[in-house]
């Protein structure tokens, strides 16, 4: 029989960097051995969003009957409205055959894998330097309005205070070292 595979969830107030830290981690010749495992949500697909790949895309009525099956291991009701699980088939069946996952999912989804999995889980929190350089980056992007940006740094702020929960903090001030260190912690956690 082969070894089961592991599991590492990344989960950071949004404006950390963590998408582009995922990039970093799974592309190129360095890439680590993991497989990113596909959410499914009832929000609708972005452009360059295929179903399958960045997320399984459900309709809300098709999301709740998976809730009522016990299809997801976590999941929940992110923003008001729009509903986010991990489907219990992406990480079982992947680390049943020995593969080790990677799960992009918010703060308290994380929590909840912890306590399902223990020690087989590694659960990181990307934070920013400060809730004030992380206004400073939002206003920087100048994607999103004001009254969105106070949302986002208040969601921050609340997030941030279950940073000690997790089983390692990485502070995304520059983004080569959080790669490193986050790249350092997952080595770590599948050897
Ligand atoms: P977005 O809509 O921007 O892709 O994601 C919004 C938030 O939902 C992000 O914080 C993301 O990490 C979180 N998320 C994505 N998938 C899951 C999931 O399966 N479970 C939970 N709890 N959160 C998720």
């Amino acid at each position: 029989m082969c070894k089961e595979g592991r599991i590492v969830v990344l989960s950071a107030p949004s404006g950390c960097g963590k998408s582009t830290i995922i990039h970093n981690l799974l592309e190129g010749d360095d890439a680590l051995p993991l497989e990113f495992s596909v959410s499914a949500t009832n929000r609708a697909p972005r452009t360059g969003e295929a179903d399958g790949v960045s997320y399984h895309f459900l309709s809300t009525e098709a999301f709740l009957a998976a809730v009522a099956d016990g299809s997801f291991v976590e999941w929940e009701e992110v923003y008001p409205g729009r509903f986010y699980g991990t489907l219990r088939s992406e990480i079982d069946r992947k680390t049943a055959l020995g593969r080790n996952v990677i799960l992009d999912i918010d703060v308290k989804g994380a929590l909840n894998v912890k306590r399902i999995y223990g020690d087989r889980a590694l659960i990181i929190f990307v934070q920013p330097p400060s809730v004030d350089e992380l206004r400073r980056r939002l206003e920087g992007r100048a994607t999103d309005s004001p009254e969105v940006i106070d949302q986002r740094v208040g969601k921050a702020a609340y997030e941030l205070g279950f940073a000690p929960q997790f089983d390692i903090r990485v502070v995304n001030d520059n983004l080569d070292s959080a790669v490193a260190d986050t790249r350092a912690a997952i080595e770590r956690h599948l050897a």
